[in-house]
């Protein structure tokens, strides 16, 4: 049951003192009234019977005094004898009756002369006794033994009653006096209980106002209220001690979170430090192996290319074996590491998925053939395709997955398929199967086998070796390729291992891509400083009459570079090695790319390290292929020739545009009006990569104000802005120009369907940049504006719609691509600008995307583009491409009104964001 409420409960509290008062009235009230009753009662009593005896012996007297005159029937004699009753007072009525019941003699007193006597001895005998006034007494007259009538007396009652009234008003005053002497007495015992009560109240309230607990309750007489007194002091010592500890430990708690921050701090350092040198070790460790091995397989290439006994062919190819599977294990090992630590990054090149599959088949034609398994190609011309990849990270798990199949297979077949499951105008999706007759997997363990060092038994790993991670890999592989995989299977019944990636469509044609490129006669110069390397490099690259240069070192390569162009005899192809003293292959890479004359050589890169430079930063200093020695032989021949077919290479003749342009000056300044956070953050990252400075504002009035306050080379304006949007905020500072300076505005928007472009030239704006762009877009962008600066406003160039998602990476929850540009923009080329704005896009999304879903389900069609528009931007930042082109399509439903349709994408939309928020959860731990 509830409590009632205090103001009731106080309506019926009363104090102590006030109770005992009560019930000493109330106790002393009922006392006196019992005592008084008991006594009138018992006066009454006894009163009453001394009247009735009394009157008895009168009336047996008046019998004896009546017996003479009833016997000589004297009725004059027998009158006197009444007549004596005058004498009595009490005594009212008085008659004589004979021996038959008739009235002899009667008498009655002057107060009830008039009032009739009872007609019979008979009638008298009925009235016998006490009524409300009199007392009716009748007694025998008799003459010896004979009776000879009756003598009837009625006594008056009244006096009685006076009588009883008198008592009664000297049992009030009596009691009226006990009342009046005991009260005070009262008093002063209930004084003796309320005092220490009392006081004990008084410093309760005291304590808990002024919360001082020193104070002590006094000792009291009374027992009960003296063990609450010490209750309550003996409560009072331990919350000052309480507070006495608290307070100490108050003084110490700073002190000691100082402390554990700092040892946070030293561990966090630490941990950190620690994470750094397993990395710098498994670089070094990847480099240290990967050379020797180079050395190793290599040799033995060219060893097996001469001419040998069949003994020393037999030793020489052992050693190629186990050369070849130690450098299996190395490179699982590295590569998981490498795929843990995130600093796995994929290739875009284009390739032939047909052509691949069809040579990793061919890889393993020897040991099949040496088992007695067929192997079986399934590969429709469908998949003979130019798409655009990572065609060695695919080649690496279709490898693992048709080895497997080898060792765990004796007799029967492998087939491997491919199929086009979907295709899309800028993307297709590839389901590859690799199909065996071997051991199978039971149900139960094939989620673990994906898992890393998981095997299905200490016995399989003794009967057929292995590390346990090539699926762990894998998996990870085609998931980084926004893929899946997975296994069909059942003991004895053999495996069936698939996947399935998405990918883009290629620019080159099939034809390119398969011809033949004629390699005799080319140019090559190698670059390692490594002598054992390039001996190899130069005799396998020799083996297809290429004219094979060397050099030691990048500064070497430059001056062979230079003066072969000088001599109009450019170099076709470097192979670089990417660690070398002095000038690493990426800086060397970089010079030639921006070298007007130089630019036109294609430029490989052969790295041995575990964290190479990110795919950007490659593409950026022009290089077309990066690969990991040791290479084969064939692998080279595949890379050479991608490397060398198709048209010029595009990386490098950008680079060499881009090394043409002016830098900005670095006082420029740049007015940035844009009221998302996670753009925000972004392009401020970019400007400041440009050497710009920024300026940020949240909305278009701060942008105003800002404007007049100071002289902008150029402002950035998000067209959608609380308070003043980006046109009014344009169009205003255009009317404070009032016609002279005119700063550039370039606007900031998702916002790339409808006539946008017209709005925000009409607007005053002069350029028009959608997001999200990237870094090149925003030079290209700034660069067009900020060197006219003193000329009139240009057309516009064509904006990319760089707010269309991908389809190739539809699927993906977020494009690592473009997270990767954060690493470049990042002032210590790290992740930790991504991983800030990953952190700001959790941060600020989430209140959008629940106004978002409040507004797609009330059927507010003008909220739902409001808010689909403002989360497609942030979206966009960081590299949620599916997400994004969602709200873009729900910002175009919003706008047409089609509230119902918009409420049919809620649930995709839902889906998308919670796999982008929780991409951005795992990335956000892999990257920390
Ligand atoms: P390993 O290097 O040990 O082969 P994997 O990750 O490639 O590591 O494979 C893990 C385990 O999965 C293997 O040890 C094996 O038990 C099982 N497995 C993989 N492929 C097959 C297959 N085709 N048939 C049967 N079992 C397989």
């Amino acid at each position: 049951m509830n409590p009632a409420p205090a103001s009731q409960s106080r309506a019926a509290v009363r104090t102590l003192g006030a109770q005992l008062r009560r019930a000493n009235r109330l106790g002393l009230g009922v006392a006196l009234s019992i005592f008084a009753l008991a006594v009138l009662l018992g006066s009454l009593v006894l009163s009453a019977l001394k009247l009735e005896n009394d009157n008895q012996v009168i009336t047996r007297v008046l019998a004896d005094n009546a017996a003479a005159s009833l016997a000589f029937h004297d009725p004059k004699t027998a009158t006197e004898v009444l007549e004596t009753m005058r004498h009595s007072p009490d005594v009212i009525r008085a008659a004589i009756y004979d021996r038959d019941g008739a009235v002899f003699a009667e008498y009655r007193s002057a107060r009830t002369a008039s009032h009739p006597l009872p007609a019979s001895a008979e009638d008298a005998r009925a009235q016998l006794g006490f009524d409300l006034d009199c007392l009716h007494l009748i007694e025998p007259v008799r003459h010896g033994e004979e009776l000879i009538g009756y003598i009837y007396l009625d006594v008056d009652l009244r006096p009685l009653y006076a009588q009883l009234l008198g008592y009664a008003a000297l049992t009030l005053v009596a009691a009226l006096l006990a009342l009046a002497v005991v009260s005070p007495l009262l008093h002063r015992l209930n004084a003796v209980v309320l005092r220490p009560l009392g006081a004990l109240t008084v410093l309760t309230e005291r304590v808990g106002r002024e919360e001082d607990y020193r104070a002590r309750a006094e000792a009291s007489e009374i027992a009960e209220l003296d063990s609450l007194a010490t209750g309550f002091n003996r409560m009072l010592a331990q919350i000052s001690e309480r507070d006495a500890s608290l307070a100490a430990h108050r003084d110490h708690l700073e002190d000691e979170v100082a402390l554990r921050t700092h040892e946070l701090q030293r561990a966090k350092e630490a941990a950190e430090a620690a994470s750094q040198a397993k990395s710098d070790f498994l670089a070094t460790m990847s480099h240290e192996i990967r050379t020797p091995m180079n050395g190793v397989l290599g040799m033995t290439e060219l060893l097996l290319d001469s001419p040998l006994s069949s003994d020393q062919r037999h030793f020489a190819e052992a050693v190629q074996a186990s050369g070849r599977h130690l450098l299996g294990i190395i490179n699982d090992i590295l590569d998981f590491s490498k795929i843990e630590s995130g600093h796995l990054e994929l290739e875009s090149v284009d390739f032939d998925p047909g052509e691949l599959l069809e040579g990793a088949l061919a890889m393993f034609a020897q040991p099949a053939e040496r088992k007695g398994i067929e192997l079986v190609a399934d590969l429709p011309p469908e998949v003979r395709r130019c798409l655009r990849g990572d065609p060695f990270r695919i080649r690496q798990v279709v490898t693992n997955l048709v080895g497997n199949a080898v060792k765990f297979t004796e007799r029967g077949e492998i087939v491997m398929r491919a199929r086009v499951l979907c295709e899309a105008d800028e993307q297709v999706c590839l389901r590859i199967t690799v199909q065996d007759t071997g051991i199978g997997i039971p149900q139960a363990a094939q989620h673990k086998i994906f898992e890393q060092f998981a095997q299905l038994d200490g016995s399989t790993t003794r009967q057929y070796g292995g590390t346990g991670l090539g699926l762990a890999i894998c998996r990870r592989l085609v998931e980084l390729m926004g893929g899946r995989i997975g296994v069909d299977s059942s003991p004895g019944a053999g495996s069936r291992f698939w996947i399935e990636v998405a990918l883009r469509r290629g620019t080159s044609s099939l034809k390119a891509l398969s011809a033949d490129v004629a390699l005799d006669g080319l140019r090559v110069l190698v670059v390692d400083d490594n002598p054992t390397n390039r001996e190899i490099l130069e005799r396998q690259l020799g083996a297809w009459q290429m004219q094979v240069d060397c050099a030691a070192s990048g500064i070497e390569a430059l001056a062979k570079m230079k003066a072969a162009h000088a001599e109009g005899r450019r170099y076709d192809l470097a192979v670089l090695d990417m660690h070398m003293p002095q000038m690493d292959g990426l800086q060397l890479a970089k010079l030639v790319s921006e070298d007007a004359g130089l630019a036109a050589t294609r430029l490989i890169v052969l790295t041995s390290s575990y964290a190479s430079a990110s795919v950007h930063e490659r593409a950026r200093a022009g290089v077309l292929r990066c690969v990991h020695k040791p290479i084969r032989q064939a692998e080279l021949h595949e890379v050479v020739c991608s490397a060398l077919r198709g048209p010029a290479s595009l990386p490098a003749a950008q680079e060499a545009t881009k090394a043409a342009r002016p830098s900005f000056r670095r006082s420029d300044r740049i007015l940035l009006a844009e009221d998302n956070p996670v753009n925000q953050q972004v392009a401020q990252a970019m400007l400041a990569k440009l050497g710009l400075q920024a300026v940020i504002v949240a909305n278009g009035e701060e942008a105003l104000q800002q404007a007049s306050r100071e002289r902008f080379e150029l402002i950035l304006m998000d067209c959608h802005m609380p308070i003043m949007d980006g046109y009014q905020a344009s169009a205003a500072i255009r009317r404070a120009e009032g016609g002279t300076r005119r700063v550039p505005i370039i606007a900031l928007t998702a916002n790339v369907m409808e006539g946008n472009r017209d709005q925000c030239l009409a607007a005053g704006m002069d350029d028009f940049l959608a997001k999200p762009y990237d870094l090149e877009q925003l030079r290209t962008t700034l660069l067009r504006w900020m060197r006219m600066n003193d000329d009139a406003p240009q057309p516009p160039a064509q904006a990319d719609d760089a707010g269309e998602a991908g389809p190739g990476e539809a699927e993906q929850a977020i494009d690592l691509a473009f997270l990767a540009q954060f690493r470049e923009l990042d002032p210590d080329g790290g992740m930790a600008l991504a991983r800030r704005v990953m952190q700001v896009y959790v941060e600020s999304s989430r209140a959008i995307a629940t106004e978002l879903e409040v507004a797609i389900e009330a059927g507010d069609s003008a909220a739902t583009r409001r808010a689909a528009h403002n989360l497609k931007s942030s979206s966009g930042n960081v590299g949620a491409r599916s997400l994004a082109a969602v709200l873009k399509e729900l910002e175009s439903l919003g706008k047409d009104g089609k509230v119902e349709e918009a409420r049919a994408q809620l649930a995709r939309f839902r889906q998308l964001y919670d796999c982008a928020l929780a991409e951005i959860d795992r990335l956000q731990a892999t990257l920390a």
